[in-house]
């Protein structure tokens, strides 16, 4: 298989004066965006001195030259090891290290965070991502690229689970997942997608930036997200496809301009990453909006579920069945499929599932086994064979020897207009061992007594699954992708309940 870049620049030649890319500063057709992809590849390779293999680690907030050294990185066989900016110098120190990438591409106004990391890490090239693509020499040497096993993405994960590991995905991986995406989403040169999700995330760059380009289409990239923004431009741009986590088309209803007639372009709404309350689901269905739901992680470049056009009416909540070439089971703990209704884990095999974890054999030995992917999400089938999250394995709380899924809880509380979020953790006890612990946030002027909820959730729960404890903070702590952050949550609770005591 060819190296990507070659979907740009096979572009360029087909259709050169489509538009391909958009940013706040900028407009490329896909033959300006090809020229750009080879100006920052012979930057790579003549001015910094790059050879294959070696990593480039990118310190940027959204922008095109972000998503251009991408595809530049792509055509030398160099390895990309994007930054999550909102993570401190310490722990970005800690992924350059672990990747040995010795290249930074920074941009201006992430200047401070680089030169705060520079105190623990010894760069031989660092340079601005907007003048990357200012090469002196620009002739290239053609770079013999296995798409297939070469690394090209070392993505950190967000790091809910502990340390966070580098997911290593190959060209190949973004391919697969760029034409699952299509399959799934019919995605094609008609469509205009918004990136509303940061490039550093696998979010970001396979929702659905790769699979938009591939397609032929345009893809649109704000800065930052800011909901009253995002309206703005994608009433402006006929924008058809909108992806975000559920906090993202959380913010986007709560605003004032939400309104169905600046949607009129828009074929699909897509939540993944994260639980979507069905409230949220709803608010969308009832306006006429389409809106479905995925699944997918960063060890699967990410898509591994997507509800389709036939059935995010029916099937609210589901996150539909597996995409095209990916396969799953879901199995107990001998590792049997699950009967129909049951919860077991999800398994993946397919094309887009990552290469390894970066320089840690034993952790990947332990995650792929026999081929297939052990993603520690608990899920179950329905009837009609669409799959629901059930919730993380290590999320789920044992009490007093009965499981105890927090995702279920939640969704229970979720259904109170007045909660705005809500995160159930598990604390030790002396007598049941864990017990449930409600983390939660209200909609604005709207207020809960502990009393309602609880009386909310003896309707709907059994006792061992309701919380023993509500505690109402003003917002859920958050990682940067928008998801709440059960780790921090931990934290907190540890320090509050362990005083109590
Ligand atoms: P880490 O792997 O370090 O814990 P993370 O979980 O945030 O971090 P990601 O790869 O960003 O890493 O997220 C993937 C996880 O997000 C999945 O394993 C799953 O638990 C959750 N997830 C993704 N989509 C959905 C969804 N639609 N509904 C519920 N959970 C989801």
């Amino acid at each position: 298989m060819e190296q990507i870049a070659y979907w740009i620049h096979k572009r360029a030649y087909i259709t050169p004066n489509r538009m391909a890319l958009m940013t706040e500063s900028s407009e490329d057709t896909y033959q300006s965006l090809s020229r750009k992809v080879n100006n920052m590849a012979a930057f790579l390779q003549n001015e910094c001195n790059l050879q294959k293999g070696d990593r480039v680690a990118i310190l940027s907030q959204n922008r095109a030259e972000y998503l251009i050294s991408y595809f530049a990185i792509a055509q030398l066989g160099l390895v990309a090891v994007p930054l999550n900016i909102r993570l401190t110098a310490t722990e970005l120190a800690f992924q350059i290290n672990d990747s040995g990438a010795k290249t930074i591409l920074f941009e201006e106004e992430t200047l401070e965070l680089y030169q705060e990391i520079c105190k623990h890490v010894n760069f031989v090239n660092a340079y601005l991502l907007e003048e990357a693509g200012r090469a002196t020499d620009i002739n290239i040497r053609h770079v013999a690229v296995d798409a297939a096993n070469d690394p090209f993405i070392i993505c950190y994960t967000s790091g809910t689970t502990g340390r966070p590991k580098g997911a290593v995905l190959t060209q190949e991986n973004m391919f697969w997942n760029a034409i699952n995406c299509q399959y799934a989403l019919d995605i094609t040169s008609m469509d205009n997608t918004i990136v509303l999700l940061p490039l550093f995330h696998i979010g970001g760059i396979g929702l659905f930036a790769f699979p938009t380009l591939l397609a032929g289409g345009t893809v649109i990239i704000p800065k930052k997200f800011d909901p009253g923004k995002a309206i703005n431009i994608i009433e402006e741009y006929e924008v058809t496809i909108v992806m975000g986590v559920p906090t993202i088309h959380e913010a986007i209803r709560k605003h004032h301009s939400f309104d169905t007639a600046n949607f009129q372009s828009v074929r699909w709404f897509y939540s993944g990453g994260a639980p979507c309350p069905k409230e949220l689901i709803n608010h969308y269905l009832a306006r006429g909006l389409p809106f479905g739901q995925g699944m997918g992680m960063t060890e699967t470049a990410p898509t591994i579920f997507m509800l389709s056009r036939e059935d995010y009416k029916q099937k609210v909540g589901s996150i539909g069945k597996p995409a095209m070439f990916c396969d799953i089971k879901i199995v107990d703990q001998a590792g049997k499929p699950v009967k129909k209704g049951e919860i077991g884990e999800l398994l993946i095999k397919g094309p887009n599932v990552m290469k390894e974890y970066w320089g840690l054999p034993d952790k990947t030995k332990e995650a792929i086994r026999d081929g297939w992917f052990h993603s520690g999400d608990l899920m179950r089938e329905d009837e009609d064979g669409f799959i629901y999250v059930a919730g993380r394995k290590k999320d789920m709380i044992i009490s007093g020897g009965e499981n105890i899924y927090p995702l279920e809880v939640e969704q229970v509380i979720n259904e109170l207009p007045a909660i705005k979020e809500v995160a159930v953790i598990g604390i030790a006890d002396e007598k049941w061992g864990e017990i449930p612990v409600a983390y939660l946030s209200l909609n604005n002027g709207m207020t809960k007594s502990e009393d309602e909820i609880n009386t909310h959730c003896q309707k709907r729960l059994a006792k061992y699954k309701i919380p023993k404890n509500i505690v109402i903070l003003d917002e859920l702590p958050k990682n940067a992708t928008g998801k709440i952050d059960k780790s921090r949550i931990l934290e907190m609770s540890k320090e509050v309940f362990s005083e109590e005591k």
